[in-house]
């Protein structure tokens, strides 16, 4: 079978390969992907800034947001033509891996499937435990391979609202920087919750990614206009603010934007080195009296998954059509090297494996 792969630590080492197909043992299900999204992550791995192979492999299968199709169910109590999206974090012994929350692996010897140490889902068929297989209804299968990304923002939000709730004064302004698909689908799953969104980008108001945003209710805010550090000015108390663009300076102007008792949720990965000057005495007091609270969030685990597909039927019925419009790009297997070269307007390229 065919697979896309990358030599993890090597620049543009991406590269379409045959392989041998997978033999499932007891226990285990045989799937035929799909369709497979590209994130940043893909792209920072075939730029070889991140990504490790799997043991004794050069190489490692790209690909950790997917959607497939049970061929054969096996022992397992999946049915046949059953959709599915894999789980992308394979756990290690650790307490947390051990009680089902991967996602907050204490002891790091977890693998990421497409990632870390274990082959992703850029291929025709893949075997594994009905305990890695998060069912999806066919109703979604345009967007399924949506699940991961959806599962990724979930888990933010879910942490940010909890925590909020210390206080007694709801959220009444919520603030996404970043529009990419992180963004969106963020800001998606605050308005499916009313909240009043604000989404900060630097694209002009003419970008597919600005009617997006509109479309369910938000506002756009256009950051060549307004910096980050004048929104509390413009906007009043910023009681959420969630980074998704990855920019770590973004990230410290945020804490500085942050109203009183806010929540500012990190969930952009910066892989670069870059040094800021900053006022630290100024940021320290701003979060002491404001009673301030920064935090970051990776990964997901099935909980978050299974919560991903509830909001993606929701904002089906919500908004019909709005995400499928997220998708910009399919591209056939053979293509996926154009997938890790995004032009500006593209928010998600999708890999057809059928
Ligand atoms: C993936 C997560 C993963 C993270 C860090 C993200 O792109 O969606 O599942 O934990 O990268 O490797
Ligand atoms: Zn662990």
């Amino acid at each position: 079978m065919k697979a896309g792969v990358v030599i993890p630590g090597k620049k543009d080492s991406a590269q379409l390969v045959e392989i041998d197909m997978p033999v499932s043992s007891s226990g285990q299900a045989f799937v035929r992907l799909l369709e497979v999204g590209i994130d940043g992550t893909d792209i920072e791995i075939t730029r070889g800034e991140y990504g490790e192979a799997p043991p004794d492999n050069a190489f490692i299968i790209l690909g950790h947001e997917a959607v497939g199709q049970i061929k054969d169910p096996g022992t397992t109590k999946l049915s046949k033509g059953d959709l599915v999206a894999p789980l992308v974090r394979r756990p290690d012994g650790c307490v947390n891996c051990r009680s089902s929350k991967s996602d907050m692996c204490i002891e790091g010897n977890y693998r990421e499937c497409g990632i870390r140490g274990t082959h992703g889902f850029l291929r025709e068929y893949l075997v594994e435990k009905p305990d890695f297989l998060v069912p999806v209804p066919k109703e979604l299968r345009n967007i399924a391979v949506l699940t991961e990304p959806t599962s990724i923002a979930t888990k933010g939000m879910e942490q940010a609202i909890e925590l909020h709730n210390r206080s007694a004064n709801p959220i009444n302004i919520a603030v996404v920087l970043g529009s990419g698909p992180l963004g969106l689908l963020t800001t998606a799953l605050l308005r499916l919750q009313d909240f009043n969104t604000y989404v900060l980008d630097i694209v002009p108001r003419s970008s597919p990614k600005v009617h997006l945003i509109e479309a369910i209710g938000a506002t756009y805010l256009d950051g060549r206009e307004s910096v980050v550090t004048a929104l509390p000015q413009k906007l009043g108390n910023l009681d959420l603010i969630v980074e998704a663009t990855g920019n770590s300076t973004v990230a410290f102007q945020a804490i500085s934007a942050l109203g009183l008792n806010g929540i500012l949720c990190l969930m952009g990965v910066s892989t670069g080195e870059k040094p800021l000057e900053i006022c630290a005495d100024c940021l320290s007091m701003q979060m002491v009296l404001g009673n301030k609270m920064v935090f970051g969030t990776v990964s997901s685990n099935r909980g978050h998954f299974e919560r991903s597909v509830q909001s993606l039927t929701s904002m089906e019925q919500k908004w019909p059509g709005w995400l499928s419009r997220l998708i910009t790009r399919r591209l056939t297997l053979d293509k996926f090297r154009d997938a890790l070269d995004p032009g500006p307007d593209n928010i998600k390229t999708v890999i057809e494996l059928t």
